[in-house]
C-alpha cells in the first residue's frame, strides 16, 4: 500500500456543485482522488447537486458570502466605475474587505458565515468625511487601519491557537493571509477546538496558497515529512473569492484533523473501524487489484455501491465486483445496477451529511463540519442525518476529553466549547430531545 497517498482530496461542496454545472451539458466529469490508496474514481455531481432535498437544505445553510477579492482593475472595467467603486475593489483585492458608502458613512466590513462584521466606520456629514479633506485621504487612513488589523489578528490567531501561516521561501507558492480570511480563519479554529492541535501544544501549520495550485481541490489535509498534519488551501481562482467558502474548508480540514487526533488512521483498516459505523465496507478486488470503499444499503444488507468511473454508483458485492439488479456477477459497470449519488443517499445506512461524500473519510469529515458550525446546521444533521449526528457528536467529545480530561467541557450549540455543567448538558440534551 503506498504511503505517498492521495489521501485527502477535500472539494468544497460549493466547489463541487460549480464544477458539475460547468461540465453538466458536455457531461465531462469531475475527479475525485480520495481514498487509502491510488484510487482513482470519478462522479457526476450534477446529479448529487440536482435531486436530494435534505442534502440541498444542508448545502443551503452556506450561502455565498463575499462576491469577488480577485477582481482585475483593467481599463475596460475601470472606465464604467466611479473613483469610489474602484477603491472599493482595490480594497476588496488587498483586504477581502468590503467597503460600502451611503450618505452617512463609509463602512469596511467582512462577512463571516453569512453574518457582517463591521471593522471601521467613517461618518460623513453635510457632504464632508469626518476628520478628512478628501475620500482619497480618508482610504489612505483606512488602508493603514486594515493594514494594522490584518496584522493584528493574524497574531492573536497564532497566540490563541498556536497555529503558524506559511509564508513563501523561495519559490513556495504560500502568502499572508487576508484580513478577511483571518476572520473565517477564526471562526473554524473556534469551533473545532481541539483539532487545531498536532500535538498537546502546538497548532497546525496553514498553508494559503497564491494562486491555483491543488490541481483540483480546494484544501486538503496531510501529514508532512515529519510525520505532523498540515492544511493547504486553494488560491482564488480570477473573478473568486476564497473567503466565501474559508469558514467551512477549514472546518472540514480541521474535521480529518480531528479523526486522526483520536485516532482513526484510514492506512489501517482496522484502525479505522468507524467506516463499519459510518455504513461502509472496503473492498480489495482480487481479478483485478483494484482497492476502494463502498457504502452500505440499509433496503437490502448484502448491496453495497461504489463509486464508478462514469459518477454513478454502482452496486457491487464485498469485493467491489460489479452485480445487476438481480445480484449476479457482471464484468461491465455498465452492465451494472446503477444509482445516482441522491438515490445513494436516500438508502445508505448512515446518511451522508452532503452532497460530497466519495469516502468515508469526507462522510466524515462533512458531519463534523456542520455538527459545529452551529445551532441551526446541528439541528438539520441531527433532524437529516440522526446516525452520523451521534457518531461525529460522540467522536467530539471523546476528542474534547482526550485533551482535557473527561467531565470538563462540551460543545454548546453555537460549536464553542464551554464548561460541562448540569445546565450547559441541560441545554443541549433540551435542544437534541425536541428533534426527532
Ligand atoms: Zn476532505
Amino acid at each position: 500500500m503506498p504511503t505517498a497517498q492521495i489521501y485527502l482530496n477535500c472539494l468544497s461542496n460549493k466547489a463541487v456543485a460549480k464544477l458539475a454545472m460547468k461540465n453538466e451539458n458536455t457531461k465531462v466529469f469531475l475527479g475525485i482522488l480520495a481514498l487509502l490508496i491510488t484510487l482513482s474514481v470519478f462522479s457526476d455531481y450534477s446529479a448529487q447537486a440536482r435531486s436530494s432535498k435534505k442534502l440541498l437544505a444542508m448545502n443551503a445553510l452556506f450561502p455565498e458570502q463575499i462576491n469577488s477579492d480577485d477582481i482585475s482593475l483593467t481599463a475596460s472595467n475601470s472606465i464604467s466605475l466611479s473613483p469610489s467603486e474602484i477603491n472599493a475593489q482595490r480594497i476588496r483585492q488587498a483586504f477581502g474587505v468590503s467597503m460600502s458608502k451611503t450618505l452617512s458613512s463609509y463602512t469596511f466590513a467582512v462577512t463571516v458565515l453569512g453574518k457582517e462584521q463591521i471593522l471601521l466606520s467613517y461618518d460623513i456629514a453635510g457632504g464632508a468625511i469626518s476628520q478628512f479633506n478628501s475620500e482619497a485621504e480618508m482610504l489612505s487612513h483606512a488602508w493603514a487601519r486594515l493594514e494594522q488589523l490584518t496584522e493584528k489578528k493574524e497574531l492573536e490567531l497564532r497566540n490563541r491557537f498556536d497555529v503558524e501561516f506559511i509564508r513563501a521561501k523561495g519559490n513556495d507558492p504560500t502568502r499572508a493571509p487576508k484580513l478577511a480570511e483571518l476572520y473565517s480563519l477564526e471562526y473554524g479554529l473556534i469551533h473545532a477546538i481541539p483539532s487545531h492541535l498536532v500535538t498537546d501544544h502546538k497548532g497546525i501549520r496553514i498553508h494559503l496558497f497564491q494562486a491555483k495550485h491543488l490541481n483540483g481541490q480546494r484544501a486538503h489535509w496531510e501529514k508532512n515529512v515529519d510525520r505532523k498534519p498540515e492544511i493547504f488551501i486553494e488560491g482564488p481562482e480570477k473573478g473568486q473569492s476564497i473567503v466565501k467558502s474559508l469558514e467551512r474548508l477549514i472546518l472540514h480540514e480541521l474535521g480529518h484533523n480531528s479523526a486522526y487526533r483520536v485516532g482513526w488512521n484510514p492506512h489501517h483498516t482496522e484502525r479505522w473501524k468507524v467506516t463499519r459505523e459510518l455504513g461502509w465496507i472496503p473492498f480489495n478486488n482480487p481479478l483485478t487489484g483494484e482497492q476502494g470503499w463502498a457504502i452500505r444499503s440499509k433496503i437490502d444488507p448484502e448491496s453495497q455501491y461504489k463509486l464508478g468511473v462514469n459518477g454513478l454508483w454502482v452496486r457491487c458485492n464485498k469485493q467491489g465486483q460489479p452485480l445487476n439488479e438481480n445480484g449476479e456477477r457482471v464484468t461491465k459497470q455498465y452492465l451494472a445496477k446503477r444509482l445516482t449519488a441522491s438515490e445513494v443517499a436516500d438508502i445508505a445506512m448512515v446518511r451522508p451529511a452532503t452532497s460530497y461524500f466519495p469516502s468515508p473519510l469526507e462522510v466524515y469529515a462533512e458531519g463534523m463540519m456542520i455538527f459545529r458550525c452551529d445551532k441551526e446546521s446541528r439541528g438539520m444533521l441531527k433532524a437529516n442525518c440522526p446516525d452520523l449526528y451521534e457518531i461525529v457528536r460522540r467522536e467530539d467529545q471523546r476528542e474534547i476529553d482526550i485533551c482535557y480530561g473527561p467531565g470538563n467541557y462540551i460543545r454548546d450549540l453555537d460549536g464553542l466549547l464551554v464548561k460541562q455543567s448540569e445546565q450547559s448538558t441541560q441545554l443541549v440534551a433540551k435542544f437534541e430531545n425536541r428533534l426527532p
